[in-house]
């Protein structure tokens, strides 16, 4: 199932082979760490399950389910979400000050798209 999220690592089938033949589901994780393998036959041997796929914006228990703000910033991205379940189990916002944040992110993206929307 696709997520809803921006991030191409959130596609089914994307998958990050790295030069020393892991296998990884974010292509910013680090090599060594990567928790699958490309094997002699060309399968992926994962030797441990990505969490982040099973925990998303639209899961149970995440912060983001009742936020106003998700479909602007379509909470955080498969890297974080990972690092999320194992610090929290679940889903928490990616941004400390939730109002001042997206209102930032907002007025920011009005100003650098301004002539393109000619306001
Ligand atoms: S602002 Fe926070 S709670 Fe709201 S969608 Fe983004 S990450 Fe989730």
């Amino acid at each position: 199932m696709q997520k809803t999220n921006f991030c191409y690592v959130d596609h089914t089938h994307f998958n990050c082979i790295f030069p020393n033949g892991n296998v990884g589901k974010c292509d910013n994780e680090k090599p060594e760490d990567a928790k699958g393998v490309l094997t002699e036959s060309g399968d992926i041997l994962w030797k441990t399950e990505y969490r982040f796929i099973q925990y998303h914006q639209l899961s149970s228990g995440s912060e983001c389910v009742e936020c106003k703000y998700l479909p602007f910033c379509m909470g955080p991205c498969p890297r974080r979400r990972e690092e999320m379940y194992v610090q929290h189990k679940h889903i928490v916002c990616q941004h400390k000050d939730k109002e001042e944040a997206m209102e930032k992110v907002i007025v920011d993206y009005c100003e650098k798209n301004s002539d393109f929307y000619n306001i």
